[in-house]
C-alpha cells in the first residue's frame, strides 16, 4: 500500500473546504453589520446551542476556560472553598478553581471511561466542599446519576465540564443539561469549533443565567453600575456566527466520528492487536452517546509508538501526559506519585488517534497498518 502523505490528528482544512460558502457568508454578514461584540448573532447562537444541549438558557463567553471560571464566580466560590474534580483532564478544569482562590480536590478516574470514579466521590467531601466538576472526557459522559445523587445529598453545585462533549448523552440527557451549569468550548479542535476562542455556559435556571450575563460584562447592571466584580468574558459576534453556521452539521460530523471509531475497532481486532494484544480500545457504554472528540487507545511502549507514527505521517496526541496532581503549580496541594494511580497509568499509556469526520477508509487503514507494523 502506498502510504498517504499524512494523516493529521485533525484536518480543519478538509472541514472548511466542505462548508466554505456557509462560513464565508456568516462572516460576511457580521462585517456588513459591524456589530462585533454580543448582539443579535450572539443571542441567536446562545438560543441554538442551548436548545441543542437540552437546556433553556445559554450565555456565550470568551472560552471554555472562562465558562468554568464564570460558573464558579456565579456561585461565589472562593478562598476556603473546595471543589472536587479529577486530575486527568485539561488543565483548565482545576486551573479555574485555583484562579478563584478555591482549592481543587481530586478524585481518581474510572479506568474504563477515564471519567470521575463516582464511588470515590463521597469520601472526599468535607464541610468546605462547594462544588463538583465532572468532566465528560473525550466526548463520553461521566456517570451522572450517582454523581447527581451524591451532590444533591451534600448540597453541592454541579458544574459539568462539557468542553469535549457537545451533544454527548447520558441516559437520554445531553451533556451540560444535567448539572447546575454546563460549560462548553468552541476552541477549534472541539467538535463544534469556532475561528478562535469561544465558549458557552448553559443552565436551566433563569436567575443563574442572568448572573452569568452580568458577570461576563464586568458585573455591570445597568451599564457602569457594578454590584459585582466580573470580567470581560464576552463572546464576539464573529465566533457566534461561525458556531451557528456549523451547528447544523454537528450531528453528521458526530455520526462520521462514531463510524470512524467503529471502523478502528473492527480494524484493530482484525489485525489481532486487541484482546490481550498491545492495543486497548476505548469503550462506549450502552447508556451513553459518545461523540468521540478523541479516540483514545491504551498502548504498550506509547512514546515509541508515537514517534514511529509521526515518522509515517500519522498525527497523534497524548491527552494528558502529566496528571494535574503532579503539576508543578499544584505542588502546594502536597500530592505525590501514587496518589491517583488510575490517572497516572492513563497519562503514561493513552494515545489519541485521528478520528475527525473527514478521515477516509484508506487513512484509517493506514493508521492501523502502521500501528500493526510497529508491533510486528
Ligand atoms: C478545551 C477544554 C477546556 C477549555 O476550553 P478553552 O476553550 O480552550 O478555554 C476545558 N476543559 C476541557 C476538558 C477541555 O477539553
Amino acid at each position: 500500500m502506498t502510504p498517504p502523505k499524512n494523516v493529521p490528528l485533525l484536518d480543519l482544512k478538509a472541514q472548511y473546504a466542505r462548508i466554505k460558502a456557509e462560513i464565508d457568508r456568516a462572516v460576511q454578514e457580521v462585517f456588513e453589520s459591524q456589530w462585533f461584540i454580543l448582539g443579535p448573532k450572539v443571542e441567536q447562537c446562545e438560543r441554538r446551542v442551548a436548545e441543542y444541549c437540552g437546556s433553556p438558557y445559554g450565555v456565550g463567553v470568551s472560552s471554555g476556560s472562562d465558562a468554568l471560571l464564570i460558573a464558579l464566580m456565579a456561585e461565589r466560590i472562593g478562598p476556603g472553598d473546595e471543589v472536587i474534580t479529577t486530575p486527568y483532564t485539561f488543565f483548565a478544569t482545576a486551573g479555574c478553581v485555583a484562579r478563584v482562590g478555591a482549592t481543587p480536590v481530586f478524585v481518581d478516574i474510572d479506568p474504563i471511561t477515564c471519567n470521575i470514579d463516582v464511588t470515590r466521590l463521597e469520601a472526599r467531601i468535607t464541610e468546605r466542599t462547594k462544588a463538583v466538576v465532572p468532566v465528560h472526557l473525550f466526548g463520553q459522559c461521566a456517570e451522572m446519576d450517582p454523581l447527581l445523587d451524591v451532590a444533591g445529598r451534600h448540597g453541592l453545585v454541579v458544574i459539568e465540564d462539557a468542553a469535549q462533549a457537545i451533544g454527548a448523552e447520558y441516559r437520554g440527557r445531553r451533556a451540560g443539561s444535567m448539572g447546575d451549569y454546563g460549560c462548553f468550548s468552541f476552541f477549534p479542535s472541539k467538535n463544534l469549533g469556532c475561528a478562535g476562542d469561544g465558549g458557552m455556559v448553559v443552565t436551566r435556571d433563569e436567575a443563574k443565567a442572568q448572573c452569568l450575563q452580568v458577570l461576563r460584562g464586568h458585573g455591570a447592571k445597568p451599564k457602569y453600575y457594578h454590584s459585582l466584580v466580573g470580567g470581560n468574558f464576552r463572546l464576539d459576534a464573529l465566533q457566534a456566527a461561525i458556531v451557528s453556521a456549523k451547528l447544523p452539521h454537528l450531528d453528521a460530523w458526530t455520526a462520521a466520528r462514531q463510524n470512524n471509531a467503529d471502523r478502528y475497532r473492527r480494524l484493530f481486532r482484525e489485525a489481532g492487536l486487541t484482546d490481550g494484544g498491545p492495543v486497548g480500545l476505548p469503550e462506549s457504554l450502552a447508556d451513553r452517546r459518545h461523540i468521540y472528540n478523541q479516540f483514545v487507545v491504551r498502548v504498550e511502549r506509547r512514546d515509541e509508538l508515537r514517534a514511529y507514527l509521526k515518522d509515517r505521517g500519522v498525527g497523534t496526541e497524548v491527552y494528558y501526559p502529566v496528571p494535574l496532581h503532579l503539576q508543578e503549580c499544584f505542588a502546594g496541594l502536597g500530592h505525590k506519585r501514587g496518589d491517583f494511580p488510575e490517572s497516572e497509568v492513563a497519562a503514561d499509556a493513552t494515545l489519541a488517534l485521528p478520528v475527525y469526520p473527514e478521515l477516509s477508509d484508506e487513512q484509517a487503514e493506514y493508521v492501523v497498518e502502521s500501528v500493526a507494523s510497529f508491533y510486528s
